[in-house]
């Protein structure tokens, strides 16, 4: 038996009731069949109805030729249901699926450009066009005329016809031939075939506005916030813009100019940074070189030497520095609040195999890391094993 569809003779009925036809236990929950029902099954892009029957939760509406599948969290039992349909969940799609007929109708008549596809997501409609771009300027056209359609309040027709009358409409595309076929049509302004559901009117439609483009597949994509969707995003970004006022402090319009001045004064002062940490870098690298306190057998310096959040780049520039040296072996420690870092290497000339010494070092401070040859480096957790750590470096390199 197949499911009476009470939504497309009233979009704005919420409350029904209805017979319980069958209950099957499937994998998403109890598959409903009732004799009517005002749920929408998912379809043409539009996302299934929610709400409650017999209070308890819809979580999916599917559809499979005439019958109407309610997937429901518990067993509704037999007889006779209550049905509720979640009204502020519809409204929303029934704004975002009937905004997109209104802009995919503005901009087959702006530009000709086809939607080849629409997604409805949770926080954007996303329409595809067959055209690489859109200029600026098209855009705002089509941005314009949708919002002239939705202020004119055209009236919103759903038609039943058959095959043979599909001729006598002028369709914007191409529509799936069934033995009854929906056309939607908007006043003068567009028609085609469509089994989604619809606002009666172009009105509570309210206001659309592409927010983003972007290039797919060699097509435009287009997100859209459209009805209360648009005017939350616009109380959203006011309230960052008076956030950044306060922040820049200036207007809205010359923020780009702002940020441009701070963004040139920022790669300077990097520039400038750069400059004197390998300028302290040379300082301490040669201060290190000419203080080694040990030797090993051969004759190499051992450099060993530990601060206390020291900057990364800095650390990273003493090494560096000191490696350029000749006859010498370092360890160097950055002890941070929750762990050390660690930095071994030696001069190119020096024949230093650290994986031999690496688990007896590595032990010290529970630490972990690698690298090759002259360069290694890591961390540990044990930040107060650091002294530790270094004349355990000592006295294993000492035999070189
Ligand atoms: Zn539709």
């Amino acid at each position: 038996m197949s499911t009476e569809k009470l939504f497309y003779k009233d979009i704005n009925k919420t409350e029904f009731e209805a017979k319980i036809l069958e209950v099957k236990e499937e994998e998403k929950g109890y598959q409903v069949v009732l004799d009517k029902t005002c749920f929408f099954p998912e379809s043409g892009g539009q996302p299934a109805d929610k709400g409650w029957i017999n209070k308890i939760p819809v979580v999916d509406v599917q559809k499979e030729s005439d019958r109407i599948y309610h997937y429901l969290a518990e067993d509704p039992g037999t007889g006779l249901v209550s049905g509720h349909i979640d009204m502020e969940w519809r409204r929303d799609y029934m704004q975002q699926h009937t905004g997109q007929h209104i802009i995919s109708g503005a901009l087959w008549k702006v530009g000709k450009y086809k939607t080849v596809s629409v997604h409805m997501g949770s926080d954007y409609t996303t329409i595809e066009i067959d055209s690489q771009r859109i200029s600026p300027k098209n855009l705002e056209k089509v941005e314009n005329l949708a919002n002239q359609v939705i202020n004119r309040n055209l009236p919103i027709e759903l038609i039943v016809i058959d095959e043979q009358e599909i001729d006598r409409f002028d369709l914007r595309k191409p529509c799936q031939i069934h033995e009854e076929i929906h056309l939607v049509q908007i006043g003068d302004f567009d028609c085609v075939g469509c089994g989604g559901l619809h606002f009666a009117s172009t009105g509570p439609v309210k206001f659309v506005k592409c927010v983003d483009t972007e290039k797919i597949r060699a097509h435009a994509r287009l997100s859209w916030k459209i009805g209360e969707r648009a005017f939350k995003d616009y109380r959203e970004k006011d309230k960052i813009i008076s956030e950044l006022r306060h922040i820049l402090g200036t207007r809205e319009d010359s923020f780009v100019q702002k940020i441009n001045t701070l963004n040139t004064e920022g790669i300077i002062l990097k520039r400038k940074n750069n400059l004197l940490i390998n300028r302290l870098a040379d300082m301490i690298a040669q201060n290190l070189y000419q203080n080694q306190r040990e030797q090993t057998r051969s004759g190499y310096g051992i450099i060993t030497e530990f601060w206390n959040d020291e900057d990364d780049d800095l650390i990273k520039n003493i090494s560096k520095n000191l490696l350029k040296r000749k006859n010498i072996l370092i360890c160097l420690v950055n002890i941070k609040k929750e762990n050390i870092q660690w930095v071994i290497g030696c001069s190119q000339e020096v024949n230093f195999m650290f994986d031999e010494y690496k688990s007896d070092l590595m032990v010290q401070i529970n630490g972990k890391g690698g690298g090759r040859h002259p360069l290694w480096q890591g961390i540990g957790q044990k930040p107060e094993k650091a002294a530790a750590f270094l004349s355990r470096f000592t006295d294993l390199v000492k035999n070189l």
